[in-house]
């Protein structure tokens, strides 16, 4: 199990990051900036419960696996194994080696770098925070007495108009009912 010590010393290594877990999409996130970046081609990735693995890598489905809140180690892992594919497409690089970590700590710094993108995750939980408010502020409104009023108000509205037509169609009916009164009695 040549890849469990390689995870070993990895974690070792790396334990700052191996203790940090993040949400899927901020995973996601990082996977898409980095690909784009080194031009990695790793277009897809998928979370699912993995037993033995923390990730996996798949070469012809372009696509990474990892267990959902991964931690950053296992996303720069799954990383490199792009990384060494696009460097070395006609060697296998083995986990552990030097060019194995070479690579690992080109990603890891570059991520460091751009804090994992950890800037624009608040800034994205600050709006989603935002949009919630507004829509409880929404909710409160709804509930006072200035908006009640409102809501009768155009109740009121509504319903007015809609007696004046109604009088209107009365008053139409009434005058053709006496028109065909009167020719009903005249033909009696
Ligand atoms: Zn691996």
């Amino acid at each position: 199990m040549v890849w469990l010590q390689t995870y070993e010393k990895e974690d070792k290594k790396y334990s700052h990051l191996s203790e940090q877990n993040i949400k899927d999409e901020q995973a996601e996130r990082i996977v898409k900036k980095v690909s784009r970046h080194f031009k990695l081609n790793a277009n897809h990735v998928v979370f699912k419960n993995l037993h033995t693995h923390g990730g996996l890598a798949s070469r012809i489905w372009n696509t990474i696996t990892m267990i959902h809140c991964p931690n950053l180690l296992i996303v720069a892992h799954e990383l490199n194994h792009f990384m060494l594919w696009k460097k070395y497409p006609n060697r296998k690089v083995k986990h552990g080696s030097k060019k194995w970590f070479w690579n690992l700590e080109r990603i890891i710094r570059y991520c460091e770098r751009k804090n994992w993108w950890r800037d624009e995750e608040k800034r994205l939980a600050e709006q989603t925070q935002k949009t919630f408010e507004k829509r409880l502020g929404k909710e409160a409104y709804k509930k006072t007495p200035e908006c009640k009023l409102e809501q009768i108000q155009s109740s009121i509205k509504n319903w007015e108009s809609k007696k004046k037509r109604a009088e209107n169609v009365l008053k139409k009916l009434n005058r053709r009912k006496k028109i065909w009164e009167k020719k009903a009695t005249g033909r009696v």
